[in-house]
């Protein structure tokens, strides 16, 4: 799960981790009032949305004067932002981050990643603040700098010291950075997230080191024992398709091709996303009903897939081994009973119940092409979508 920078900062900050002292704002009054409190000669306007590159798209403008966060609140509020992390459709801003002003001396880059190669948290640091890591890994990749953490001991101050070196941060600050560090350890691990990553971290003129932007993941399934991160989504940035599957428990990603996917197991999935692009096509979902899933369930998530204006062919790939074909077939049948079918539908079942589940589906008058195999199912809607 995903929070926005403000939040973020905020559970920063419970860890010790410098931010700048910052309100949120949902409308132009709210920001101007927050200036107004915050009582600095500058403040830094910030769209709030859950998607980096806002500088560079128009949504981090730093204001002067009470009139200069008004034009710009006003400005950045309402608008679409951009940004090669939104997808060419954008987001909306909605909230506002009004911070204090900072003298930024130098941007670095801090975050903290769980590596699956060494299944530890990593953390990874570089001199080259402000820019996409992605980028600095692809062009100067020695400019990265990274320490494997040992989970039974944590991070050790001497980790973060080497980093702090690694990186040139000046002497005289090695010392905040420690602390900036294992502060930000303390959260990743405490708050169970997936990423932490703080780019730009600046050093400023008056000698602090300060989180100036905060990116928080947090891991979906240690949600249940993480109740106030809980607190923080935001569903308005989320896909409404996703959060209507997590209500039905379903495992669903939506993607942008125009082949709905049902199917059960993740692997099974996979594999049919891969197929279909194989012969051409492009999945619209990932979708895993999981093994015990009901008829309501499938009725479910059909609907969501018919739910989706990009998807002009669904195709059913179920290889039934807890899971029942029968389920699936009435699943597939009750979703097209309230919503209608009008586009291709592929269906290749195998496994348990395989002849009353083909049974189901030929009874039920409804215009379905069966495959007899994960391949040849895939070539037909990849066909029948054109
Ligand atoms: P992102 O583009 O979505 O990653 O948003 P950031 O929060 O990283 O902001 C982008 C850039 O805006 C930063 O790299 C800074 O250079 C600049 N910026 C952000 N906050 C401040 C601030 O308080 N003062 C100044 N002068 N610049 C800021
Ligand atoms: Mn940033």
């Amino acid at each position: 799960m995903n929070i926005h920078e403000y939040q973020g900062k905020e559970v920063l900050r419970k860890y010790g981790v410098a931010v700048p002292n910052g309100k949120v704002a949902f409308s132009v009054e709210e920001a101007v009032k927050a200036a107004e409190e915050l009582g600095t000669e500058v403040v830094v306007v910030k769209a709030q949305i859950h998607a980096g590159g806002r500088g560079k798209a128009g949504g981090v403008k730093v204001a002067k004067s009470k009139e200069e966060v008004r034009a710009y609140a006003d400005e950045i509020l309402g608008k679409t932002l951009v940004t090669h992390q939104t997808g060419p459709e954008g987001k909306e801003v909605k909230r506002l981050l009004i911070e204090e002003g900072c003298d930024i001396k130098k941007e670095y880059y801090i975050g903290l990643v769980l590596d699956r190669a060494t299944s530890k948290v990593v953390l990874m640091a570089s001199e080259e603040g402000g820019t996409e890591i992605e980028e600095v890994a692809e062009e100067t990749p020695e400019k990265i700098f990274k320490e494997v953490i040992d989970p039974a001991v944590g991070l050790q101050a001497f980790q973060a010291r080497r980093i702090a070196f690694n990186i040139n941060i000046p002497k005289e600050l090695v010392g905040k950075a420690v602390k900036f560090m294992m502060g930000l350890y303390s959260a990743f691990v405490e708050k169970d997230c997936s990423i932490a990553e703080i780019n730009p971290l600046v050093i400023t003129g008056d000698g602090n080191v300060m989180a100036l932007d905060a990116k928080l993941n947090f891991d979906s399934n240690a949600l249940y024992r993480q109740k106030d991160v809980l607190e923080y989504r935001d569903l308005e940035e989320e896909d409404p398709k996703e959060i209507e599957a997590s209500k039905y428990d379903l495992s669903y990603i939506s993607l942008d091709g125009n082949i709905g996917c049902m199917v059960n197991g993740a692997g099974l999935a996979m594999a049919t996303m891969d197929i279909i692009k194989y012969y051409g096509g492009d999945p619209a979902n990932f979708l895993d009903v999981g093994g015990g899933a009901t008829a309501e369930k499938v009725t479910e998530a059909f609907k969501i897939i018919l739910s989706d204006q990009n998807v002009k062919g669904i195709f059913v790939n179920i290889f039934g081994g807890i899971m029942k074909c029968d389920v699936i077939a009435e699943g597939v049948v009750e979703a097209t009973k309230q919503v209608g079918l009008k586009i291709p539908l592929v269906v290749r079942l195998e496994g348990t119940n395989v002849d009353l589940g083909k049974k189901i589906l030929d009874e039920s008058g409804l215009n379905i092409t069966s495959a007899a195999s994960m391949a040849d199912g895939a070539q037909k809607i990849v066909s029948l979508v054109g």
